[in-house]
């Protein structure tokens, strides 16, 4: 048994908190320990603010988003492109897109990607409703922004086949040197997927 350094309370809170990604026992300890210290500014706010969302936070019925409307605020924006769905393996990779206004489309999220080894098949991703979606008339364009992976690229192709007949362009995103790179610096794979890639001048 390791030695408890605090009350059962307090050690269940970093126990909780060590679940948070890229955050160990000692971090999580460092964290907990700030909460304390900082009761009134940080943690009655972060409390309230885990209640609220607790409470009013939901997945898209229509893209797999989290939003705390439903259809999310993207699926409802009427100025948005409805021609083209952007599939992503995550939430986060939605986000992420979304950070960088890379487009101003809808989304579908897979809610991860194909992987043989975690026993994860095609049943456990939302593929169907995919496939649902690009056979909407509306809809003549998917774009497969899924991670440059072994497992990431295995779900492109699967995706790819299952939408031979639907009236659909399938795109994925370009692979290569990434913006501000150094050719020299590039590991062996990304410099020979940016030569394949390569696109008129
Ligand atoms: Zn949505």
């Amino acid at each position: 048994m390791p030695a408890v350094s605090a009350g059962p309370e307090i050690e269940r809170l970093i126990q909780l908190l060590a679940r948070l990604p890229n955050l160990g026992p000692r971090s999580a300890r460092r964290a907990a320990l700030f909460l304390i210290k900082k009761r009134e500014a940080v943690m009655a706010p972060l409390a309230a603010a885990l209640q609220t969302a607790m409470d009013k936070v939901e997945i898209c019925r229509l893209c797999g988003n989290i939003d705390t409307q439903n259809p999310c605020a993207v699926c409802s924006d009427t100025r948005r492109e409805t021609s083209a769905i952007v599939v992503v393996a995550d939430v986060a990779d939605l986000w992420a897109l979304e950070r960088a206004h890379a487009i101003n489309a809808r989304y579908h999220v897979l809610g991860g990607t194909l992987s043989p080894l975690d026993g994860i098949g095609p049943d456990d991703l939302a593929i169907d409703a995919l496939v649902k979606r690009a056979h909407d008339p509306a809809v003549t364009e998917i774009i497969l922004a899924l991670n440059a992976t072994v497992d990431g690229q295995s779900t492109a192709h699967y995706i790819t086949d299952l939408l031979h007949d639907a009236a659909v362009k399938v795109t994925r995103l370009a692979h290569g040197v990434p913006v501000g790179g150094e050719l020299d610096y590039l590991d062996e794979g990304t410099l020979a997927a940016a030569m394949r890639s390569r696109t008129p001048f």
